[in-house]
């Protein structure tokens, strides 16, 4: 028999499912892995003696008993809490290996398969510190109601967000960095704490490139079909518009001249990308991991 928690708080729209979790915890006053268990999302603690066990696989995949339990615990549908999971946008915004519960390391773009999280410091501040789901998406570079790109990092810490699950022991506290700060001697080491809503970003213009070019794909995965641009008269699946954009922006992004690519790309955003990019490969291989080289790339595409 399932218990019902005895307070809930609701998801808000497009918010990821560790986020309200996180949430729910924060709202109980309980540690993470507490409610985890109580949830049935997670066995038991790991002594402490073994490495822990950072990922969260009802992240991407709520198995069935999953969906049950914590439907059967918290009041919600298990369709509403699948839309809260990575699954909700297979084969539209990335591609899921179904056995593994993970995502497609190279169907994907780099990103998205398991490197956290980007964030919006607005949304952050607006909501409580409430994460969206789609933050997570590697073409997801620009929050479209506030006219900025993503963040990166904490500028607390420089970690990236969201890549492990939040520690066990700890009682979230929404909105504020849940990385490890500096470690005393000897003690545990306490949380970053940073107020992530601080984070600074580039401001874009209304009618910036980049905002068109990121609403396409996020219209292209709401449909599951790409119909702007050259795709108007032939229609194609979003997956398969994405991996296009993907090659293409990376043709122009490492092999244009500075001055064919400026042509392309605002001024202010290429700025963005050389001044966070500065780790990424010439070679062309690898896609740019900061939301600024991503918004290069998906804009010159
Ligand atoms: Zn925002
Ligand atoms: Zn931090």
């Amino acid at each position: 028999m399932v218990r019902s928690l005895p307070l809930r708080t609701a998801p808000v729209r497009g918010e990821a499912l560790d986020s309200w979790l996180e949430a729910l915890a924060a709202q109980l006053r309980t540690p993470m892995g507490d409610l985890l268990v109580e949830l049935g999302l997670l066995r038991q603690y790991r002594p402490p003696e073994q490495a822990p066990f950072t990922r969260s696989p009802w992240l991407t995949l709520l198995a069935p008993q999953e969906a049950e339990h914590l439907g059967a615990a918290t009041g919600l549908a298990p369709v509403d809490l699948r839309a809260m999971t990575l699954e909700h946008f297979d084969q539209r915004a990335l591609s899921i290996d179904r056995g593994r519960r993970m995502l497609h390391r190279t169907r994907n773009w780099r990103r998205s398969a398991g490197t956290g999280s980007r964030f919006c410091p607005d949304c952050l501040a607006e909501s409580g510190g409430r994460w969206q789901l789609s933050w997570r998406f590697g073409w997801s570079f620009a929050c479209l109601p506030h006219r900025r790109l993503l963040a990166d990092l904490c500028p607390g810490c420089g970690s990236l967000q969201r890549r492990r699950r939040h520690a066990d022991r700890v009682i979230p506290v929404p909105g504020l960095c849940d990385r490890p700060g500096p470690k005393p001697d000897g003690g545990p080491s306490p949380r970053c704490r940073y107020p992530l809503r601080t984070a600074h970003t580039l401001l874009l213009d209304p009618d910036h490139p980049a905002l068109r070019a990121q609403q396409d794909l996020v219209d292209a995965v709401a449909t599951g079909i790409g119909s702007f641009g050259v795709y108007r008269h032939r229609p194609q699946p979003a997956l398969d518009v994405l991996a296009d954009v993907k090659g293409l922006g990376r043709r122009a992004l490492f092999i244009m001249s500075g001055d064919r690519l400026a042509e392309l790309v605002p001024a202010d955003l290429l700025n963005a990308r050389q001044e966070t990019s500065a780790g990424e490969s010439a070679s062309g291989r690898l896609v740019p991991v900061t939301a600024a080289g991503t918004a290069a790339l998906i804009t010159a595409a």
